[in-house]
């Protein structure tokens, strides 16, 4: 086949990069002069997500969608198997090839090895670029050569070395002289799963770029001082709330980095730990690349023997909040309502479900990827993994957390209980009550019901859940810590 012309288009594949600026791939596309095609594929993989992170991700192409056209520019939406669907564009088009920014996970490096090796074998460009990590998980090694195992020496490899600068958003490129046709976006029905919880958790959104940056601007007014004490406080709004716009790419950990950098060299006090946090994300992803099967297997095969018990009935009324814990109810209340959940929130809601209610860290993992707006495979993984024991860098099972402790500690004036769990109050705001609008009918919750009596007495869950600790056979990771 003749090699394609100088003038031949190129289409740009956006997936978890929904955003203009610092973006690699868009950058190096438009060096080349040519006519460019940004494209969205509704392939399978992401047909598969939860369903607030499929609804989300409908928002954030919307806001894709009218930036580029601010730049003359159309998304263009197509649904179907990637290879196939990228071959159709190729031949419609008269494309050149396409470009991408890299993923890390399993199926999503199988379908893009396939997709380059297809594309490439007919002399068409098909090239994969950086953006979604600071370092890719390929280049930090230990010093044996293999991968990390445990944070700190993770940080300690990483927090000094050079991340290059963000790259500014290109103001315009050339269009192809004509656009191919676009499915419409309403018509994928990406919300379709959420039902009415959507007009609930749309108020919570803060979706696309600018909102991203006025995020990241709003917190290093304000909260990165005071972040490392108060970023335990569910009650308080002491954290960035980037993790909603990172999952989708509406930034880039890059343009994070340097604004917390430079905030650390101001002497802002919470800096650094603002950096470490966002480097449990690459240390995440770091993970999620060399071990494939992070999500659904436990990280020490030990574990496998453990006696977890399946999804069961405790395991439903922790879905619906309905433990009668109320710090675990407003966690699992926040997700419903907001889209995300506290970061302790998180490690007490799933210690609860892991440990008290003897449950498998999967059934939970599997609640939060249908529930979670700001779902990360990778950072979701390792989180589950860490609080269930099996993961890589865990708490030790015997590390219990006890609600009601942790809720004295972290909420004491019981502010984020309230906010959330309608029932703790005589007058419930208007955001606890909003969760009884935003849960399927087919629940039969009514907010005038009494709040449940406790699941499990803490004592006799703490009690249970050593004692099936007790019959686990000797600590032995899967691949040896370093
Ligand atoms: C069981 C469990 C499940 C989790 N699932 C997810 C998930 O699906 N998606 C997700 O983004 N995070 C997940 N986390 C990590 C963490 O709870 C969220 O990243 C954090 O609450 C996001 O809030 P923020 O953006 O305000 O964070 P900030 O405190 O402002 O931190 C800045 C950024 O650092 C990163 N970060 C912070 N803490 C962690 C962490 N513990 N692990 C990995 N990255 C971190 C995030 O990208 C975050 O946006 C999970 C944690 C647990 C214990």
């Amino acid at each position: 086949m003749p090699p394609p012309s100088a003038d031949a288009p190129l289409i740009l594949w956006f997936r978890r990069d929904l955003r203009l600026s610092d973006h690699p791939m868009l950058t190096a596309a438009v060096a080349t002069g040519r006519p460019l095609i940004p494209v969205f594929l509704l392939d399978p993989e992401t047909e598969a997500i939860g369903a607030a992170a499929k609804w989300r991700l409908g928002l954030s192409l919307a806001d894709l969608s009218a930036r580029l056209a601010a730049r003359g520019a159309r998304l263009i939406l197509r649904r179907g198997p990637a290879l196939a669907v990228l071959e159709a564009l190729i031949a419609e088009t008269g494309a050149a090839g396409v470009m991408w920014s890299r993923g890390y996970d399993g199926a999503g490096r199988a379908r893009d090895s396939a997709v380059k090796a297809a594309l490439r074998a007919r002399g068409l460009i098909a090239d994969s670029h950086p953006g979604f990590l600071l370092h890719e998980p390929w280049t930090v090694q230990t010093g044996q050569g293999g991968y990390y195992r445990v944070y700190t020496p993770y940080w300690n490899a990483v927090k000094d070395r050079p991340v290059a600068a963000a790259l500014p958003a290109p103001h315009a490129w050339p269009a192809p002289a004509e656009w191919p046709g676009s499915d419409r976006l309403e018509d994928w029905h990406l919300g379709a799963a959420m039902r009415r919880g959507a007009a609930v958790c749309l108020t919570w959104q803060r979706v696309g770029e600018a909102a991203a940056q006025d995020r990241l601007a709003a917190f290093l007014a304000d909260k990165i001082g005071p972040y490392r004490e108060a970023r335990d406080f569910p009650a308080r709004d002491a954290t960035s709330g980037l993790s909603e716009n990172l999952t989708y790419g509406e930034i880039s950990p890059r343009q994070i980095w340097h604004a917390g950098f430079r905030a650390m060299q101001e002497g802002a006090g919470g800096a650094q730990h603002f950096l470490k946090e966002l480097v449990w994300r690459e240390f995440a992803w770091h993970l999620m690349f060399h071990v494939p099967n992070l999500a659904r297997d436990n990280w020490r095969p030990e574990w496998d023997g453990f006696p977890w018990r399946g999804d069961n009935e405790d395991a439903e009324a922790w879905r619906r909040g309905q433990t009668g814990e109320p710090l675990v109810d407003a966690a699992l209340r926040e997700m419903y309502v907001t889209g995300t959940m506290h970061n302790r929130a998180r490690m007490v809601a799933a210690s609860y479900l892991t440990k008290h209610l003897l449950t498998d860290w999967r059934v939970g993992l599997a609640w939060f990827a249908d529930c979670l707006t700001d779902w990360d495979p990778a950072a979701n993984a390792m989180g589950w993994q860490w609080v269930a024991g099996s993961g890589p860098d865990a708490a030790p099972y015997f590390r219990i957390f006890n609600p009601a402790g942790q809720a004295e500690k972290f909420d004491p004036g019981a502010q984020y209980r309230r906010r959330f769990v309608a029932e703790l109050s005589a007058a419930p705001g208007e955001t606890a009550q909003s969760w009884f609008r935003a849960v399927p009918r087919a629940w039969g919750l009514d907010p005038r019901a009494p709040y449940p009596a406790p699941r499990i007495g803490l004592a006799a869950g703490r009690a249970r859940a050593l004692d099936a600790y007790a019959g686990l056979k000797a600590d032995t990771p899967r691949e040896g810590l370093e």
